[in-house]
């Protein structure tokens, strides 16, 4: 199924010239969106995956309207949920221009809000540093994923009222984490992990927010980075060593796996389709 997901849309992308992070729950500051497009009905309940499209104004978000639209990665999105879950009730996965460089979902609407920003952003921040174009839309790509993946988390917590110990954000980041590695695309998880060690290079350290509800990007890298470790020490063996994963968070990282996998399979498994 993540297979379908990931492939969905990276024709597109791959015509991409032009052009990732996360907010926790928050209002919407958009436009509301309209709906201009729904995928394919959920079978088994009346909730399913839909998905719509607000307005673009300003110059970087009508590029990442321009983008996301026609990867078309939200339908290939909803369409792969639309198939493995069920929903009580409608989740609106949105495009909309925020004003901000953000995703979030918001409970009171269920709906996951990606900013055309953020889209534009991804596919630009790395532009610098990646070696190739291609290397520079994957990385593009893979923040399009990540935050997906990131904001479903929030989404089911929410939807399923599902127990999330310790910090939310970092529950959604397991989410993502287990889903990338089932994605069948190394890619993905490693152009994440660059992504988080990237946006880490822009902060000052004196500054860093410690009260912010995520953890710090540069955590997040190093949790990415264990927890692909983690899910097959053999593959990733070349990535424990001073210059990579500490060897002593190594050795912790195919229990933390194992441990995240089995959580997020048992919570999920209630609302899965047969
Ligand atoms: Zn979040």
């Amino acid at each position: 199924m993540w297979n379908r997901l990931v492939a969905a849309g990276a024709g597109a992308l791959l015509l991409a010239t032009t052009l990732t992070a996360c907010g926790g729950a928050q209002s919407s500051t958009g436009a509301r969106a309209e709906v201009e497009a729904t995928p394919a009905v959920a079978k088994e309940t009346g909730g399913r995956f839909v998905v719509a499209y607000g307005d673009a104004k300003e110059e970087s978000a009508i590029s990442g309207k321009e983008v996301i639209q026609a990867s078309k990665v939200l339908e290939g999105f909803a369409d792969a949920l639309n198939g493995w879950l069920t929903l009580p009730e409608d989740i609106t996965l949105t495009g909309e221009e925020c004003g901000q460089v953000n995703a979030f979902y918001s409970p009171d609407e269920k709906k996951i809000t990606f900013c055309y920003e953020l889209v534009a952003d991804g596919f630009a921040r790395y532009r610098d540093v990646a070696e190739s174009e291609e290397e520079n839309i994957e990385h593009g790509r893979a923040n399009l994923v990540d935050t997906l993946f990131h904001e479903l988390g929030h989404a089911v917590i929410d939807i399923y009222d599902l127990p999330a110990l310790g910090k939310e954000d970092d529950a959604a980041d397991q989410l993502s984490a287990y889903l990338l590695t089932k994605s069948g695309d190394d890619s993905l998880g490693m152009q994440t992990i660059n992504y988080y060690f990237h946006t880490s290079q822009d902060q000052d350290r004196a500054d860093l927010p410690f009260y912010d509800e995520h953890s710090m990007d540069e955590q997040r890298a190093y949790n990415y980075m264990c927890w692909m470790y983690g899910s097959d020490p053999d593959a990733y063996a070349d990535w424990v060593g001073e210059q990579g994963l500490p060897e002593n968070r190594a050795g912790r990282c195919p229990d933390e796996y194992r441990k995240i996998a089995n959580a997020w399979e048992k919570l999920l498994a209630p609302h899965v389709k047969s």
